[in-house]
């Protein structure tokens, strides 16, 4: 509880003792209300102060102008009339308790969310002259040496020097079993140590490492407005003024037509408190408060489940997400590629694999990976200069003073340089060296664990349509969509391509269907962008796709897309489940106040009662059912 809190309970509970005792004081007229506004004072002066300097600002019409009008206005009846003051009070103490309610909950469960991804790691251990020392992590540079304890956070990306260990990735992935590492291995922050003492090689600065970036991508997911959260912006501005006329017109009209046109007494008491009960009852606060804090809770939910979503609006865009368009090399198969077998080369096997590996060792591209890895070797890259890379081609690098080119045909195309067809299915890498053909690598890739499982529960989320993009060979395509199961595929795409035939995929689609892009190299970045909504691996996938993307899969599984797109339909259907409710008791209410059915007592208690209960609606959308 926060000193502000606490200030305001107290002041909850000298208003209540003295509003009963001043039941049990026999006096009447002027005294009596003058007693009684010790109490009223003391739990309403905020809001009097409030609605005043909002006149003053003219900016009036917001909840403190509602309950201050109708409470003073409850005070002057009862001074003319009953001398009951008790109902004035009461009204503004219940609203406060809803008030601090509300502040109570919605600080809670901000907390709570933060403290379920609690992963920022407060120190990281260096060893200075045989001794630990904790040292802040931002002091930490790439290259430095640390050492995480059994317990201990990961605080710093890295490579395992020495040591091995089970590490707890439930934080980032989401993902419950234990991970077993070992010399060599690369470890994310975030993790937790669990069994062995680790000896790290930090790879990046703190500010660059996973936990940063997840951190930052939740602290600023909710500075993106959902369309929902704009609308309850939008709607009180109408409504509130609205409001309020109605309960001026509420209070002045009957009167006027019982005079004129019934003969009758105005009897504008009774229908100024209406009036009065009208206002009590408008007040939107449960809408106002459960709306964000339901998107806020399903974006917690979902990065508990190692799914980070970069803001409210993502969430909307997802939960109606009808065509899946996935990239294949990384995506859907694991982008780490076995050596088939190496045809029609001019040199050793161990040669061409060498200039392969040189010529690759600047590319991030899986491939390029692959082919370092299959070579074995420390790779010297001194020997190597003038590298590009041609995305969607391969790469062309000048390696001892000989220029190599290793890719696709287009790149052989390209170079102007003849080439062999292979007739292996797999993924074929030629060879250039100096000039002319040296042969081809075929390599291939398969696919992920659950990549398949991930299409048909996919379909069973309600996706209708799933197509794949990919800049590999047609075979290798054709065979990697029929084993997923994936109903459209189109291959030997160029990055540009992959834009293409996104854009024809949405002028395609019904407008209300939104299409999701799922990718994560550096070349899926246009694409990422240009798709209603970017989905990119985040563990393997590349800082440019990352970045580009809406949403991100912290432990690259495809089967975290049917899961990202359950968790916000649930987080949707709770706030439109809380618009509804509390729009709908509000419209009851209000007709029960201006017929006179409803009175404040019951009005207050309506409010609070909603409020709390979509306050509690909304935070169940931090739970998520396993699949
Ligand atoms: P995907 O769309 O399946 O992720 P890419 O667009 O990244 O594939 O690559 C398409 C094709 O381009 C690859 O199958 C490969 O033939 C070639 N290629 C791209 N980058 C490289 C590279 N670094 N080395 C060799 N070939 C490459
Ligand atoms: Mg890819």
């Amino acid at each position: 509880m926060s000193k502000k809190q606490k200030k305001m309970l107290v002041r909850i509970i000298i208003a209540a003792a003295l509003m009963i005792a001043l039941h049990f004081v026999p006096v009447q007229g002027y005294a009596r209300f003058v007693l009684y506004l010790v109490p009223y004072l003391i739990i309403g002066y905020d809001i009097l102060i409030k609605a005043f300097k909002g006149i003053k600002n003219r900016q009036p019409f917001d909840e403190s102008l509602l309950m201050a009008v109708a409470t003073i206005g409850a005070v002057i009846i009862a001074l003319t009339d009953s001398g009951d003051y008790t109902e004035a009070i009461a009204v503004m103490l219940f609203y406060q308790v809803g008030e601090w309610f509300q502040s109570y909950a919605v600080g809670k469960s901000r907390r709570n969310i933060s403290e379920l991804m609690d992963i920022r790691p407060d120190y990281a251990n260096v060893e200075r002259d045989g001794k630990l020392e904790q040292v802040d992590p931002d002091e930490v540079g790439p290259g430095s040496v640390i050492v995480v304890q059994p317990g201990e956070k990961v605080p710093i990306d890295g490579m395992i020097l020495e040591g091995d260990t089970a590490l707890n990735t439930s934080a980032l992935t989401g993902e419950s079993l234990p991970r077993e590492v070992h010399e060599g291995d690369e470890v994310l922050s975030g993790c937790i140590n669990m069994t062995g003492v680790l000896k790290i090689r930090t790879t990046k600065e703190f500010g660059e490492s996973t936990v940063s970036k997840i951190l930052d991508l939740v602290e600023n997911a909710s500075s993106r407005k959902s369309k929902s959260e704009q609308f309850i912006t939008k709607f009180a501005r109408i409504y509130t003024p609205a409001v309020v006329y109605s309960a001026i017109a509420l209070a002045v009209l009957p009167p006027l037509v019982r005079m004129a046109a019934l003969g009758m007494g105005p009897d504008w008491e009774t229908w100024i408190y209406r009036a009065l009960t009208f206002l009590v009852i408008s007040c939107p606060c449960a809408l106002v408060i459960s709306i964000p804090l339901s998107f806020f809770a399903g974006i917690g939910g979902a990065s508990n489940e190692g799914v980070l979503v970069k803001g409210s609006n993502y969430l909307e865009t997802l939960a109606q997400t009808k065509y899946v368009v996935f990239d294949k090399t990384g995506t859907m198969t694991r982008g780490v590629f076995e050596v088939d077998g190496i045809h029609h080369n001019k040199m050793e096997d161990e040669k061409l694999l060498e200039y392969a590996a040189l010529a690759e060792c600047a590319s991030s591209h899986p491939i390029s990976k692959s082919l370092q890895r299959a070579y074995g070797k420390e790779l010297d890259r001194s020997r190597v200069s003038d590298i590009k890379e041609i995305s969607g081609n391969g790469v062309t690098a000048v390696v001892d003073g000989i220029t190599v080119a290793a890719g696709n045909t287009k790149l052989m195309k390209r170079l102007g340089i003849d080439y062999i067809d292979c007739h292996s299915i797999g993924t074929i890498i030629h060879m250039a060296v100096n000039g002319t053909y040296a042969g081809h690598i075929v390599i291939s890739d398969i696919v992920k664990p659950h990549a398949k499982e991930a299409v048909t529960a996919l379909k069973a989320a309600g996706v209708q349509k799933t197509v794949m993009l990919t800049g590999d060979t047609r075979n290798v395509a054709e065979q990697a969509a029929s084993l997923l199961g994936i109903d459209q595929v189109y291959s030997e795409l160029l990055p540009a391509d992959k834009v293409d035939k996104v854009e024809e995929l949405l002028a395609e689609k019904p407008e209300k269907a939104k299409l999701a892009f799922v990718g994560d190299g550096i070349n899926d970045a246009p694409v990422l962008s240009r798709a209603d909504i970017g989905i990119a691996m985040g563990a393997m996938g590349s800082d440019a796709a990352i970045e580009a993307a809406d949403i991100v899969l912290m432990d690259d599984d495809p089967m975290k897309i049917a899961k990202a797109i359950r968790i916000s339909r649930k987080c949707l259907r709770i706030v439109y489940e809380n618009i509804w409710f509390a729009i709908g008791i509000k419209l009851i209410c209000l007709v029960l106040g201006a017929a006179g059915i409803a009175n404040m007592w019951l009005a207050i208690f309506a409010d609070v009662g909603v409020m709390i209960i979509a306050v509690l609606n909304a935070i169940r959308a931090l739970f998520v059912k396993k699949l």
